[in-house]
């Protein structure tokens, strides 16, 4: 009998199984099945993605559904729209020999009639966004109220997506009477508040330890600063010649600006983030999945729906602000018994974040060394000569070629033929990295030489005020001048440097526009002076606080030209080019509130009807 059966499924639902090639159930599988087939009591359920949870609540609600009813029966809450229509199409694939089940999927985003019309039809199972479902139930065209089963698919992502409100709302639509099953990859303290408040004495399951991460992931970090922190990330592109991978950012500015750098510099990568539509998105993601893409540089949002089992690296860019987002970021590699690498780059300051996130994932950080230009060398040269040894050769076509061949090349040893053919595949990246400076020792050195200075912050705009030390000006006073200008609550100031005449001082750059504005005019005074605010170059000043040019340090090569990028992957040729536009821009250019600078919610723009957008600044990033 199949294993599947002896978890008390029917036939129907065992055959959809065998058909998807899944022998044996997973272990959350085994777990759920069971319990959710005999009991009505809530359950909660720690499961990573990629551990098979969608089979786990989807398989028995198939198989205990009412199919002569045309009811809504199920309701399974998923924080995004990729997510939600890969539950929905999985449901059907599950549920291809039963007769009478039918799903409808629901997001933000898409045509709100069609998805009245597949409720309409009886639906008796609903897949849905938050946003959308509640507007579903808004407009009476979504009943809840003989709901049997309620999933809270990734809970936790939809309350780090700010779905509170939404959830409480749908909840309060469903039955008492219902089995509310919450699968979660991580249990911070609001999911477990979600817990507390919406089951009654739920039984709880795992599928490995709780906000555990998985045996087949190991975790690095690597030491940089900011400037080297682009350069680390192609060193270890270029080491791992087969990476396939995600970059996670914080936001979508930096998302855009990290993937436009390596598209830039000749390398397979596409950016996934909120400031996309959704058919760009739908096509990045396409191109990741089949590998047309080797590096995707995404929001942890905007990857959610992303369901791919074969991931070699994930690279956190910068640390996400909720540490338990890098349990969510690392479970998306090691997936399907497979070995993976969850690396961190961080500077020394940022450091500290990792031991808070050992705790969560039970595991400790291993340091990496950025490897360096000679190490890559002979890796990338032992890709390229184990091409030329597996590269298929059609004798036919070159055989008629080969006289005149010979001709051209005649003179020439083996060892000399081999050398010309070598350097003309590879000269580009023995130039590039060449005279290449060891990275970590430029962080470390960095850290040592420059401890007077200043880090830049990408993530802060810098003015110059015309007051200073002269006029009685110390930072408290420069803070609550900033502060009186109401430019938003909690304004994140940054870096304040207080010369005798005139200072400078970084806020957010997500509010450079509002802080300009709250300054023109010659409204503010200070001690009688009236103030007067400009953006400013970043410029670094020394430890001599006169605000001189930073040192830009050395580029790391330059800009080799020649590689052309291709789409397809696979055998595209990489090279490191130039590190890309590494100068300070200045933050004038980037003038206007630009949204891109705040964590990604693109699934949220979907869900708000009428381009509502509504900020949400209980989750304002954090200074590094
Ligand atoms: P999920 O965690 O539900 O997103 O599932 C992750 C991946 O594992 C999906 O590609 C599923 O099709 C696959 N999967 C789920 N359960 C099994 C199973 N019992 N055997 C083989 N593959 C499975």
């Amino acid at each position: 009998m199949s294993i599947f059966k002896e978890l008390g499924l029917n036939d129907e639902i065992a055959n959809a199984l065998a058909d998807l090639g899944y022998k044996e159930p997973t272990q959350i599988q085994a777990s759920a099945i069971p319990q959710i087939i005999k009991s009505t009591d809530d359950l909660k359920a720690f499961a990573q993605t990629g551990t098979g949870k969608t089979a786990a609540f989807s398989l028995p609600i198939l198989q205990l559904l009412d199919t002569n009813s045309n009811q809504a029966q199920a309701i399974i809450l998923s924080p995004t729209r990729e997510l939600a229509v890969q539950i929905g199409n999985n449901i059907r694939e599950f549920a291809k020999y039963q007769k009478g089940v039918k799903v409808a999927t629901v997001y933000g985003g898409a045509s709100i009639e069609d998805q009245i019309r597949q409720i309409k039809r009886g639906a008796q199972i609903i897949v849905g966004t938050p946003g959308r479902t509640c507007d579903l139930i808004k407009r009476r065209a979504l009943n809840l109220g003989q709901i049997q089963w309620l999933v809270l698919d990734e809970a936790d992502e939809m309350l780090n997506m700010g779905f509170k409100e939404e959830l409480d709302k749908i909840l309060d639509a469903t039955p008492d009477s219902k089995q509310t099953m919450l699968f979660s990859a991580t249990f911070p303290k609001e999911v477990e508040s979600i817990a507390r408040n919406y089951m009654t004495n739920p039984v709880e399951i795992t599928s490995g330890e709780k906000n555990k991460a998985t045996e087949n992931v190991s975790h690095e970090y690597y030491i940089v600063n900011d400037r080297s922190r682009y350069l680390a990330l192609k060193r270890i592109a270029d080491v791992n010649p087969d990476i396939y991978s995600i970059i996670f950012c914080r936001t979508r500015r930096e998302t855009q600006e990290v993937a436009d750098k390596l598209i830039k510099d000749g390398y397979s990568a596409e950016a996934l983030h909120g400031d996309l539509s959704q058919a760009q998105r739908d096509s990045v993601m396409q191109k990741f999945r089949k590998k047309h893409v080797q590096i995707l540089v995404a929001t942890d949002v905007a990857a959610r729906g992303l369901d791919v089992t074969e991931l070699t690296h994930v690279i956190n860019h910068k640390l996400p602000d909720q540490i338990e987002s890098y349990t969510h970021r690392s479970g998306r590699t090691g997936r399907a018994g497979k070995k993976g690498i969850s690396i961190a780059l961080v500077t020394r300051r940022e450091k500290g974040k990792l031991f808070p996130i050992e705790k969560i994932i039970g595991r400790k950080f291993k340091e990496g060394k950025i490897p360096t230009g000679e190490e890559i060398c002979q890796i990338q040269l032992m890709k390229l000569i184990d091409k030329v040894k597996d590269i298929d050769v059609s004798d036919t076509q070159i055989n008629e070629f080969l006289p005149s061949i010979n001709e051209k090349l005649e003179g020439m040893d083996r060892d000399e033929l081999i050398k010309r053919f070598v350097s003309l595949e590879f000269n580009t990246f023995l130039n590039y990295y060449k005279n290449a400076p060891d990275l970590n020792n430029e962080s470390a050195g960095r850290d040592r030489d420059e401890r007077g200075r200043r880090e830049v912050d990408e993530n802060m705009s810098r003015f110059f005020i015309n007051i200073g030390r002269r006029d009685g000006l110390r930072p408290a006073n420069l803070i609550g001048l900033i502060n009186d200008q109401g430019i938003t609550n909690n304004l994140q100031i940054g870096q304040i440097e207080i010369l005798d005449s005139f200072s400078f001082f970084e806020v957010d750059k997500a509010f450079t526009e509002d802080t300009v504005a709250s300054f023109q005019d010659d409204k503010a005074e200070f001690n009688g002076r009236t103030v007067n605010v400009e953006i400013t170059e970043k410029k670094r000043s020394g430890r001599s606080g006169g605000g001189g040019g930073r040192s830009r340090g050395r580029r790391e090569g330059g800009r080799d030209g020649g590689r052309e990028r291709n789409d397809r992957g696979g055998d595209r040729r990489r090279s490191p080019r130039s590190d890309g536009d590494r100068g300070d821009r200045g933050a004038g250019a980037k003038f206007g509130r630009n949204r891109s600078d705040r964590p990604d919610r693109s699934d949220r723009g979907g869900e708000n009807r009428g381009g509502d957008n509504r900020e949400f600044s209980s989750r304002r990033r954090r200074r590094d």
